[in-house]
């Protein structure tokens, strides 16, 4: 696996790679590496003969300072797991040279982003849009391999793509959990003992309301209930529950025929923040 730390560098590798005639297959990652992270890396070997995966804590997509301080790095773990992954490049630049000078550009996505990570993190989708831009630029990937664990950043991802001609197809792919249900987030890390003993609590709240979408019981009151659940665990605060359109993300006053529904929830659990979603078929 070849390490490169400059964009010339993967400039360079990867205009190689599509003049071999390889396929080439970008997973973006801001590293602390998990089994969620690795399916992407499998997922992109699996279609492309070059899967170069980056490693970088994009300070512009925080929109807290102590998040992103305490965001769990651990580059020598990182680059162990992912040549037995399939990986064939590792892209790991600093910040500066990621941002060489000041962004001023601002992504606006519209309804996409005015809704739960959007409006709770504000510039986070900024940052994301930029950051994954660049990326796309340096990799100039055929495919681009993304979690659903993250639901809204897929599609305003997909809205980067389409709104900017990006000559690339985005795969998403399915939240990879622990055994008993907590999604894997390089987040997990800081949680001390009693917080990841609560920590299924948010899969499970989202398996009660998921049952309750298919019931038909009404949005509004399958997100007090979820969020009523939350509350009674003192560790736990809910920052929001969406009970969404799972392709607009904007929130439901009931449903249509059809149409998914997407549950998203973020709640604080001993100084963590942490995010997980459901989507019900239609
Ligand atoms: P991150 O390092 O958290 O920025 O995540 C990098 C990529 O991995 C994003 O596309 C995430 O959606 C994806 N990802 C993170 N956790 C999971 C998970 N548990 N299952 C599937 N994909 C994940």
């Amino acid at each position: 696996m070849q390490i490169l730390t400059t964009a010339a560098g993967l400039q360079a590798y990867t205009e190689q790679a599509r003049q071999a005639g390889h396929r080439v297959g970008l997973v973006p990652t801001m590293g602390a590496l998990h089994a969620g992270h690795l399916q992407l890396v499998q997922a992109a070997r699996a279609d492309c003969n070059e899967v170069i995966a980056s490693i970088f804590v994009n300070p512009t997509q925080f929109n807290n300072a102590e998040d992103f301080r305490l965001y769990p790095r651990v580059p020598e773990a990182d680059a162990a797991l992912l040549a037995p992954a399939g990986c064939t490049a590792l892209f790991a630049p600093s910040v500066a040279e990621m941002y060489p000078q000041p962004t001023v550009l601002h992504f606006d996505f519209g309804a996409l982003e005015r809704v739960m990570e959007g409006a709770h993190r504000p510039g986070h989708f900024n940052g994301v849009a930029t950051v994954v831009s660049k990326l796309f630029h340096m990799a100039r990937p055929h495919r681009a391999y993304f979690g659903q664990k993250d639901w809204q950043q897929v599609a305003v991802v997909k809205q980067l793509v389409a709104d900017l001609s990006f000559d690339l197809e985005i795969v998403a792919c399915p939240t990879i959990r622990e055994a008993d249900g907590l999604a894997m987030s390089s987040r997990n890390r800081r949680l001390d003992a009693p917080a990841r003993a609560a920590a299924p609590l948010l899969y499970q709240v989202l398996q009660a309301a998921a049952a309750q979408v298919r019931q038909g019981v009404p949005p509004a009151q399958v997100q007090a209930t979820a969020e009523a659940t939350l509350t009674r665990e003192p560790l736990f605060t809910s920052e929001y529950m969406a009970v969404a359109d799972a392709q607009t993300l904007q929130p439901l006053t009931n449903y249509a025929p059809g149409r998914a529904v997407v549950l998203c929830l973020a709640a604080h659990l001993g100084g963590v923040r942490l995010i997980d979603n459901m989507v019900v078929a239609g």
